[in-house]
């Protein structure tokens, strides 16, 4: 300012003039200075709020989609799971089922989630790097980029390895689960015959085998970065080597180098990112194939596309050259004929392995028929509605199944439109409501799992209240082997003795007062009815019946 007042001096201007008119300039400057610095500010204030809420809601938004992708898989799945078969049950390890809700459901959430979030952003930073380069010098650009398909050979390859290696381990964490499953279930014998070190011995060669799928994996995912770091190397290297000469030639200037560089060497960011999450990817399509197998699967056995609306039975329900096999060897039924009439009480007799439970599972269609028919009135049962079919049979089988539900609840197997009254009535017909009404909620009490807390006998009655509030037409018992106390014993045999009165009904008998009751024996014999007749008929033959007769119903007969 100096400078100016003497020059200003010096021309005749009036100084002071000047003075006043320069710090008038330095003032408006700073305060412009200020503004902008005050504008920059809040630009950086609200971009930062701005790129928050952003990267809040792409977290929230990708987030949201995992959760409603993974739990739509669950419900798909478990929805899928109820129509299949018994038979699938049987042969399905329970914790392969569960670890496909728990684990695997899990597993896609998160990869979905993170996968979806790097996906949307950097194969968009990618491209718009590639394309600032490709602008400056296409064919420079093209060198560079030339290692991609490189590195895509290295990602699939890898992804390839990473999927296997997930799958794998998935198995070995649900043989895990089905392990721990089977000796929670089984603990009671697993402590009394003292099997604790062994069933430590299984799960321990489960969870080895799984540490090695685990390591597979971490080998995978450690050995993916520095592969793709070493291409991406040899794609600069190639790149410097042809700009330079380029430089050196004088066809390319250094700050047009650096401005092909520049984005060149921010795209090896987000490729580097896309190589872990193809790893993420594979992770979530391990899991992703093990659900989908469960939504894709297809009933064993499915409903007639038109079936019919069965009636409840009113005269007969007949076998007719009934034959079935659980696999394509033996035959577990062969030829049976039979022929029940309307409330008739049936009991099946016949060593173990013979094919009684087999046969009785056939009715509700728990599996179909190898070959022959099962009719009732006439209808093939093929042809009805499960509705209809499962609606008019009750099944009492020896092991009680409860559920931690409340006694309401599993006495009516969670069906609404029962009343109060009906379900006294059904637990008064199983002579359950004394120990029912000293629970400390009634009706209300909520069951541990399986029932666990009750005694083997009220167990028992609430499966018979349970299969009673159907008002079934068609009865299935599977009397139970293993002899409760005699008190417990005698309310059961009573509530069943009410219950099969005027019913159709198929026993599995175990007690001479059931046969003595029952209006015909079928003596089942390596899948065929070998005899059949009433008690006193079938001992004068002589034949099986009389054996099993002395073996098993005469020791009752001479404990009483
Ligand atoms: P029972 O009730 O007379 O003791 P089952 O009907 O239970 O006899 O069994 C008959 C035969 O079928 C047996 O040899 C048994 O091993 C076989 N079996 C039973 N259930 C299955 C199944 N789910 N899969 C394969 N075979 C089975």
């Amino acid at each position: 300012m100096v400078a100016l007042v003497d020059k200003a001096a010096w021309t005749g201007i009036d100084p002071e003039a000047v003075k006043t008119r320069v710090r008038s300039a330095a003032s408006r400057m700073r305060a412009d200075r200020m503004r902008t610095l005050a504008l920059i500010c809040a630009l950086c204030v609200a971009g930062s709020l701005f790129m928050g809420t952003a990267r809040f809601l792409q977290e929230y938004l990708a987030g949201s989609i995992g959760a409603g992708v993974s739990t739509d898989l669950g419900r798909a799945m478990y929805h899928n799971l109820m129509r299949q078969s018994v038979g699938f049950f049987e042969l399905r390890r329970s914790g392969d089922i569960l670890a496909r809700f728990s684990n695997d459901i899990f597993v896609v959430n998160q990869g979905l989630a993170s996968v979806l979030i790097k996906v949307m952003r950097e194969p968009i930073m990618l491209a718009v790097m590639i394309a600032i380069a490709l602008y400056h010098d296409p064919w420079l650009t093209l060198v560079g980029v030339g290692v991609l398909p490189a590195i895509a050979i290295v990602l699939v390859k890898t992804g390839k390895k990473m999927r296997r290696s997930v799958r794998r381990s998935l198995q070995k964490v649900a043989s895990v689960a089905s392990l721990v499953n089977e000796t929670v279930a089984g603990i009671a014998i697993v402590k009394a015959f003292r099997m604790e070190a062994y069933e430590e011995g299984r799960v321990e060669v489960e969870l080895k085998k799984l540490r090695r799928h685990l390591l597979q994996r971490i080998r995978v995912r450690a050995a993916t970065t520095p592969l793709t770091e070493f291409v991406l190397v040899l794609g600069v290297i190639a790149f410097v080597l042809m700009s330079g000469r380029r430089v050196m030639a004088g066809a390319l200037g250094p700050a047009d180098l650096s401005l092909l560089f520049l984005p060149l060497i921010v795209a090896l960011g987000p490729v580097r990112k896309l190589s872990k999450v193809n790893l993420e990817i594979q992770t979530s399509v391990a899991s992703a194939e093990r659900i989908f197998e469960f939504v894709d699967m297809q009933p064993g056995i499915v409903q007639a596309e038109h079936p019919v609306q069965l009636p409840a039975m009113r005269e007969s329900l007949r076998f007719d050259n009934v034959s079935f096999s659980y696999t394509d060897s033996a035959r577990v039924l062969d030829g049976i004929n039979l022929e029940v009439k309307c409330g008739e009480m049936i009991a099946l007799v016949g060593f173990s392995g013979a094919g009684k439970s087999t046969l009785v599972k056939l009715l509700p269609r728990f599996y179909d028929v190898t070959e022959g028919c099962i009719s009732i009135d006439g209808t093939d049962i093929r042809d009805a509605s499960f509705d209809s079919l499962r609606g008019q049979i009750s099944i009492v089988t020896q092991d009680t199944i409860l559920f931690a539900e409340s006694v309401r609840a599993n006495i009516t197997a969670g069906r609404d439109g029962y009343t109060d009254a009906q379900v006294r009535a059904a637990a008064e017909a199983a002579n359950a409501v004394e120990f029912i009404e000293k629970l400390p909620e009634g009706y209300d009490t909520v069951l541990s799992e399986s029932g666990s807390t009750l005694s083997g006998g009220q167990r028992q009655r609430l499966a018979i209240a349970r299969a009673f509030i159907k008002d079934p037409a068609i009865l299935i018992l599977d009397e139970a082997t293993s002899s409760l106390d005699s008190e417990s014993e005698r309310l059961i045999q009573q509530a069943l003795e009410h219950f099969v009165q005027g019913r159709t009904t198929l026993v599995i008998a175990h007690r001479l007062s059931t046969v003595q009751r029952a209006d015909r024996i079928l003596v089942l014999h390596e899948g065929k009815i070998l005899e059949q007749g009433t008690h006193q008929a079938l001992l004068k033959q002589e034949g099986l019946y009389r054996r099993l007769y002395d073996t098993q119903f005469g020791l009752e007969k001479a404990a009483g």
